[in-house]
């Protein structure tokens, strides 16, 4: 059965419910199809420990402030799913829960979003389906020997699923250093962090506040033909959360450099060192999960959409929320998806109304 929306917004996390609060306010007719069961997105399936790295309330959506919790600095991801659910609710969102959407296709003046429980017919369609899905594992040698339990970030939940094992955890971002320093603080594990290069801590008074203001400066001196700034890549590649710097001042997160391969039970390094491993974790990054437009025809590099602010270039009823920072300064996070959220949804509505 064909049903219809003028706008279908894909995906119904921080991005899509951003995109519907500023629907809500424009009076548009909407619809938001989410892949997942319940409401929050990617926070739901976030490790135990996490926490965000910035204070409540730079962690906010428009229109509401996020609750401080109690106790804490900054929220965990509990918290930032809870604040999620609540402001679905509360803004009466028309959010499907529990429907994927698996091709965005051209139909003449439409666009259908064909979703696992049927077709929805639209004037405009706002992508919002983040990355997580699509975690990013880079080829290793040696990876099909190699006998232990091998995991993505995705599939990391807390220390005690390790206890009593060695544990290599790979990659020098945040998502490596956070689940490197968890499993160093609960004692139980023996990790060993490896890395590309050595880890480059931002400063420990820099937290999510200082790289919003960074992202948002770059983007306004590229908009405005200055020179770049630099942006947070400059800055560094992780941010001193609590326990990232507890664990390093403690001298549990030192970095190893990459090893060559994976062997049967561990890695061996090319000066011949070897390390045993009961688990691999590889905290290699994320892709955009954009699978669904491919009928369209839009993809560029590294599974990007070229964009113009949030529109899709090669096709104007197509807006793209989140995913990084080519879809607005600091879009995927909580505090920055607002403002592309309010442009693309300006956008649609002038679409809608020509
Ligand atoms: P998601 O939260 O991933 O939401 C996408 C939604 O789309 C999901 O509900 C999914 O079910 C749905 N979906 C996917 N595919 C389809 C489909 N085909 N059809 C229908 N629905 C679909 N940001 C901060 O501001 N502060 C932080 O401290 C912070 N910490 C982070 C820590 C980690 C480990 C990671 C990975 C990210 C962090 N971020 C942080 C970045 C960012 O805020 C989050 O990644 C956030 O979840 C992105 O929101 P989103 O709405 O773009 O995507």
């Amino acid at each position: 059965m064909t049903q219809h929306a003028d706008v279908v917004v894909v995906g119904g996390g921080q991005a899509g419910l951003a995109a519907g609060y500023h629907l809500r306010r424009q009076g548009l007719d909407f619809t938001v199809l989410d892949a997942d069961a319940a409401p929050g997105g990617s926070w739901q399936h976030m490790w135990d420990s996490l926490h965000l790295f910035s204070p409540a309330e730079h962690s906010s959506l428009p229109g509401r402030f996020m609750p401080a919790q109690v106790g804490e600095t900054y929220p965990g991801a509990r918290h930032v799913v809870d604040y999620l659910t609540d402001y679905e609710k509360r803004y009466d969102l028309p959010v499907q829960h529990g429907t994927r959407v698996d091709a965005v296709r051209p139909a003449g003046d439409h666009l259908l979003a064909e979703a696992d429980s049927g077709t929805w017919r639209a004037r405009a369609v706002i992508s919002a389906t983040g990355s997580w899905s699509r975690p990013f594992l880079p080829a290793v040698p040696g990876r099909d020997t190699f006998t232990g339990r091998q995991l993505h970030t995705v599939d990391y939940r807390c220390p005690a699923d390790f206890a009593g094992q060695r544990v290599l955890v790979v990659g020098g971002g945040n998502s490596g250093a956070q689940i490197a320093a968890d499993l160093a603080l609960d004692g139980h594990v023996d990790v060993t962090w490896v890395t590309r290069r050595p880890p480059r801590f931002l400063a420990d008074d820099i937290d999510g506040r200082a790289l919003f203001d960074v992202a948002t400066a770059r983007r306004r001196a590229l908009d405005s033909g200055r020179s770049d700034t630099g942006g947070v890549a400059s800055l560094g590649d992780i941010v001193a959360v609590p326990p990232v710097r507890a664990a390093r001042d403690a001298g549990l997160l030192t970095a190893k450099p990459m090893f060559a391969r994976l062997t049967a039970n561990g890695a061996r390094w090319d000066d011949g060192s070897r390390s045993g491993a009961d688990a691999v974790i590889r905290c290699t990054g994320f892709r955009p999960a954009l699978a669904h437009p491919a009928p369209l025809n839009l993809r560029g590099p590294r599974g990007r959409i070229p964009t113009d602010g949030t529109r899709a270039l090669g096709e104007p009823r197509l807006h793209l929320l989140g995913y990084g920072d080519w879809t607005g300064p600091a879009s995927a996070t909580l505090i920055g998806a607002g403002r592309p959220a309010r442009d693309a949804v300006r956008d649609v509505a002038r679409l809608l109304s020509s």
